[in-house]
Formats: C-alpha cells, structure tokens, sequence
C-alpha cells in the first residue's frame, strides 16, 4: 500500500513536453546545432544549462561559450516555449490527485525545475492540492535528477519506509534518480520514447498515459 506520492511535474502533471521539445529543436536549428526533439526527451531532467553546453561541446567543440552565451540561449528557448504555446495540465492529472487526497495520502512534488512561478501555475491547474512544504525544486535541491538527492529528501520527509512511497516519472532519467534512491517507480510514457529508453533501470510499473495511472491507481492505494 503507498501512503506517499512524489510526482514528477514536465510530461506527468503539465503536457508540457511537446512544446520544449520543439523549443529546443527551434532555437538550437538557429545556432546552428542539431537537435531532434527524441534528443529533448532523453536529456529531460538535466539543466538547461548542460543541454546547451553538451551540445556544444558534442557539436562544436572548438567555439568559447561565454555564461552570457548561454543565459541568453536559455532566454531564446524559454520565450520559444511561451510562443508555442506553454504548458497545459495533463488530461486525467486533477482526477488523480483528488482520489490520492480523498484517500488521505501525501502528495509531493519533485522537480528539477527552478520556476518561481510554480506554486501558482500548480494551484491555478490543481487547486488545494500542493502545499510549499511538500515541494522539492531546484531551490531545496540543486543537485537534480538523475542523482537521487530530490528522491531521498521527498522521502526523508515524508517520515515513512521506503516501500510505501511511489514515484510517478516520464522521463529516463528522472526513472535513474528514483532507482538510485531506491523508490517504488511507475513511469508514465507520455512521449515518443519506448519501453527500451527505460529498460536498463527497471520501472515497477510501465503505463501509457495519465489515464492509465487513473485505472491503475486503486490498486497502489489498496493493496
Ligand atoms: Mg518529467
């Protein structure tokens, strides 16, 4: 029985993914890189910043790339993302997180991400679901995903065993960060990606959409 789910937010709670994989795909086409957006999918959970400097350094490894370079790459990509559209919630995620709440379990966010608009993004898609207490960002944790420390701390405050936690992920990496920190793992493919992509680290549970997990969920929080 799972008493405490720690979701990961980028293509589990926002479809938001489409719109930074064709971001990153446009803006780097303009620098001169190459960049699908299956690259976006396999690199989420990394910082912006390594995304850019990787890139280079994979594809130009002779340029200089000043900071300034790259906060100013990072501002190119993030306005892309706000023309394309943002992000929406994801269909069936409010379903989810009330049945969770009625239930009386805890509900926690992890995310790399360093947004400071968050919270209210979150409270404007899922109202009186997430409270700052139970929200792990880049801002408690600058070490992300794939290292385990946003996993462990979600964990560590929650107060209870390992086996009764769950993490909810799409991404192969954040899926590297749950396994490292030893968690319950169910992966919600919400991309292009296939079950190969997440294989080497084993997911408990592999399911195709948010809808999926909706049909899948009394079962993590009845037996
Ligand atoms: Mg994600």
């Amino acid at each position: 029985m799972k008493k405490a789910f720690f979701f990961d937010m980028d293509g589990v709670l926002f479809n938001s993914m489409p719109n930074h994989a064709r971001a990153w795909e446009i803006v780097m086409a303009r620098h001169g890189l190459h960049f699908t957006q299956r690259d976006c999918y396999m690199a989420e959970g990394c910082t912006s910043r390594d995304v850019i400097l990787n890139t280079y350094h994979a594809q130009q490894p002779d340029r200089q790339v000043s900071l300034d370079d790259v906060e100013e790459f990072y501002r190119e990509k993030r306005e892309m993302f706000v023309e394309l559209g943002g992000a929406q919630p994801m269909p069936y995620a409010y379903d989810v997180l009330q049945a969770i709440q009625a239930a009386g379990r805890q509900i926690w966010l992890v995310t790399g991400s360093a947004q400071v608009s968050l919270l209210d993004q979150l409270n404007s898609a899922f109202p009186g679901i997430f409270v700052r207490e139970r929200m792990i960002t880049a801002f408690e944790c600058p070490h992300g995903k794939p290292r385990p420390e946003p996993y462990l701390k979600a964990w560590e405050s929650s107060g209870l065993p390992k086996d009764e936690c769950c993490v909810i992920e799409n991404a192969p990496l954040g899926l590297q960060a749950a396994r490292a920190a030893d968690l319950y793992t169910v992966i919600l493919n919400t991309g292009p990606l296939v079950y190969n992509d997440f294989a080497p680290w084993k997911p408990d549970v592999f399911l195709p959409s948010m809808l999926a997990f909706k049909e899948h969920l009394p079962q993590l929080l009845n037996e």
